[in-house]
C-alpha cells in the first residue's frame, strides 16, 4: 500500500493517507519531546522499535478481543492502519504512582494504587492537554456516554492484558496512555503502545526501560527500547 498525501505531523508520527479511504498508512520517527514540547531530542531507531513494539502488544490485543486500528506493519517504520477519526482525548491508565501522579498529589514515585486509576486529558497541545472528567467531555460534547463508558471498558481490559503480559516479561506496567478513534460508528483503539506512551519497569531491578530514561536524562535510552523489544518474543 503506496503512502499518498501527508495527512498530519505530530511529534512522533506522520499519518499519511493512501489509494483506499478507509486505510491511513503511520510512519513512526525517532523524534522524542518531553515537558509539553520543552524537551527536544530524538532516540536513535526509536521509530523503528515503536512500531514493532505497538505491532506485537496490537496483535496480542486483537487476538484477546479488543478491537485496534491495526492491519499491518508494512516497514521498518510504516504501519497500514484503519482510517480513524481520533477522538480529541487521552486515556491515562495508572497502576502505581509515577509522573503526574507524583508531581501534582505528591504520591511517592512507585506507591502501588490500591485500585486502578482512569484519568481523561484534552488532546490539545495549545492547552498542554488539560487534565478533564466526564462532565467536561460531555459539556464540549467530546464523545457520548455510551463511548465513554465503551473507552473505560477496554482501558481496563487493556490494562488487564497488558499487565499480564508484561509480567510475563519481568516488566512492571506502572501506567499508560491510551487513544481511542471512531472508524465508522465504532470505537477502537488507535495510536501507538510502545515505551513513548507507557511507563515500564524492571521487575527484578525497577530499572525504568521507557521515555522517563528521556525525559529524565538517565541514559541508556536506547537500549531500554531496544530491551523492551527484545523482551516481547519470550
Ligand atoms: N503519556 C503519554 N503522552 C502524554 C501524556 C502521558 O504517552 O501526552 C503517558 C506517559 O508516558 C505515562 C502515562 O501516560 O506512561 C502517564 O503520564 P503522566 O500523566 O504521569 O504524565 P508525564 O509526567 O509523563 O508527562
Amino acid at each position: 500500500m503506496e503512502k499518498r498525501e501527508m495527512l498530519y505531523e505530530g511529534k512522533a508520527k506522520r499519518v499519511y493517507k493512501t489509494d483506499d479511504e478507509k486505510l491511513f498508512v503511520i510512519e513512526f520517527k525517532d523524534d522524542a519531546t518531553a515537558f509539553d514540547g520543552k524537551k527536544k531530542g530524538t532516540i536513535h531507531d526509536k521509530g523503528i522499535l515503536n512500531n514493532k513494539i505497538s505491532e506485537g502488544l496490537y496483535t496480542m490485543l486483537e487476538a484477546q478481543g479488543i478491537p485496534t486500528h491495526f492491519v499491518k506493519r508494512l516497514s521498518d517504520r510504516d504501519v497500514l492502519v484503519k482510517a480513524v477519526k481520533i477522538m480529541p482525548l487521552e486515556v491515562l491508565v495508572r497502576n502505581i504512582a509515577a509522573g503526574s501522579l507524583t508531581k501534582r498529589l505528591g504520591i511517592p514515585e512507585g506507591k502501588q494504587l490500591p485500585f486502578t486509576i482512569l484519568e481523561f486529558c484534552l488532546k490539545d497541545d495549545s492547552l498542554g492537554d488539560p487534565q478533564i472528567n466526564e462532565d467536561h467531555i460531555r459539556a464540549m460534547e467530546l464523545a457520548t456516554d455510551e463511548q465513554v463508558a465503551e473507552i473505560k471498558k477496554y482501558a481496563l481490559k487493556i490494562n488487564e492484558l497488558l499487565s499480564a503480559f508484561f509480567k510475563a516479561r519481568g516488566i512492571t506496567l506502572v501506567d499508560f496512555k491510551l487513544e481511542f478513534g471512531l472508524y465508522g460508528d465504532q470505537v477502537i483503539l488507535a495510536d501507538e503502545i510502545s515505551p513513548d506512551t507507557c511507563r515500564l519497569w524492571d521487575a527484578a531491578t525497577g530499572e525504568k526501560l521507557d521515555k522517563d530514561r528521556f525525559r529524565r536524562d538517565l541514559g541508556n535510552v536506547e537500549e531500554a527500547y531496544q530491551e523492551i523489544f527484545n523482551r516481547l518474543d519470550k
